[in-house]
């Protein structure tokens, strides 16, 4: 044990210097589901190619709720908590060239390998390292980037983007993939189904496009509220009388173009595809739980000329246009964040989530 051990990192905005100690650092670490715990913890010192980051935002994430609720199927509890991150590099391992101490970082908690047979393909997605070494326990005074990451998806920060929106990195990297599949046209109208944050996100980054009409269909009166303040053209309270109608309706009475899926339930799979027009595509963008099937009607699937598209995680070229769209501003995407906490309120934070009283909320160690 170096308890004693002290780092110097320096104060990002403000340019200060101070040195944190170490044996005070904290990490949250899921135990089992429904049990999350706050250590004392003492960060390793970075191999080579790796960089210890101070956390200065780490956000909450649906994938973090599934995890909480039921244990996540590629990670092995106990496992450090949470991966979207923004922070200060603290420390950089051996062979380290890109980034130096103080260097304000955005990273996504994945990279590919770029050498397999999928990275071969331009679907690194599939990459198998990229979900194995995933970098994990962003709830946490610091984390410890693996080299993969450092090398392939970590950015510097701009200093007037906040450490919070740099934090949207991973899942607004998610959100392009998805979309360049899709390719939505401005002339398009889009449902959206499900008012989550990847939901409004996605229709954030419609509207940044500027896709003539989105549609966002959900339940909760708050968040269709949100879903409405934050761009969506129209909302539809699936769970009011006529809402099968509205949808119906939009596109001039054919339906929408597109709909992306963003419940990761079986229902909401089952509606997209029942509510897209003839022609239109589907984007099953929600993970469904474990061991749930989709039965399709063929005569439509064929006749109504349906193209059905199920994109999974992000390519290194997405990470790359997700950091450009949040650098620019363009997006906006930090008004999505509306809620703060700090890391010894981690339990607060997954009992709003939980209640669905927040989209997504900034912990700030
Ligand atoms: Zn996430
Ligand atoms: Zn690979």
């Amino acid at each position: 044990m170096s308890e004693s051990r002290e780092i110097a990192a320096t104060e990002g905005s403000r340019g200060v210097e101070r040195t944190a100690s170490i044996g005070r650092a904290r990490q949250a670490v899921l135990m089992e589901p429904g049990r999350l715990e706050l250590r004392e913890w003492t960060p390793p010192h970075p191999g080579p190619g790796e960089v210890l980051l101070e956390v200065k935002c780490a956000l909450s994430c649906g994938t973090d709720l599934k995890a909480y609720r039921r244990g996540h199927p590629m990670w092995r509890l106990p496992a450090p908590f949470g991966h979207e991150f923004s922070g200060v590099v603290a420390e950089a391992g051996p062979g380290v060239e890109k980034f130096s101490v103080g260097d304000e970082l955005m990273a996504a908690p994945t990279a590919s390998c770029g050498e397999c047979f999928f990275c071969g393909r331009g679907q690194e997605n599939l990459c198998a390292q990229a979900m194995e070494k995933m970098v994990l326990g962003a709830y946490a005074d610091f984390i410890l980037v693996g080299a993969h990451v450092v090398a392939r998806n970590a950015f510097r920060k701009p200093p007037e983007l906040s450490f919070e929106e740099a934090a949207l990195l991973e899942p607004t990297a998610c959100v392009v993939h998805a979309q360049e599949l899709a390719r939505p046209e401005k002339y398009e109208t889009v449902l959206v189904v499900g008012a989550g944050a990847f939901g409004i996100l996605h229709a954030m980054a419609l509207k940044a496009q500027g896709v003539r009409e989105v549609a966002v269909a959900g339940r909760g009166a708050q968040r269709l509220e949100w879903a409405g303040q934050l761009g969506a053209d129209r909302v539809i309270d699936v769970q009011a009388a006529g809402a099968e109608e509205a949808v119906a309706s939009l596109n001039g009475g054919y339906g929408p173009d597109l709909v992306i899926e963003c419940t990761g339930q079986v229902d909401g799979w089952r509606e997209a595809f029942a509510r897209v027009r003839r022609g239109g595509r589907v984007v099953f963008f929600g993970g469904c739980p474990v061991n749930t099937a989709l039965s399709v009607d063929t005569r439509r699937m064929h006749y109504d000329n349906l193209t059905l598209i199920a994109p999974f995680h992000y390519r290194p070229r997405d990470v790359r246009k997700a950091c450009e769209l949040l650098c620019s501003g363009g997006l906006g995407a930090g008004r999505i964040i509306n809620a703060r906490r700090r890391l010894n309120e981690l339990a607060e934070v997954f009992a709003m989530l939980e209640r669905g009283t927040v989209l997504k909320c900034a912990v700030i160690p």
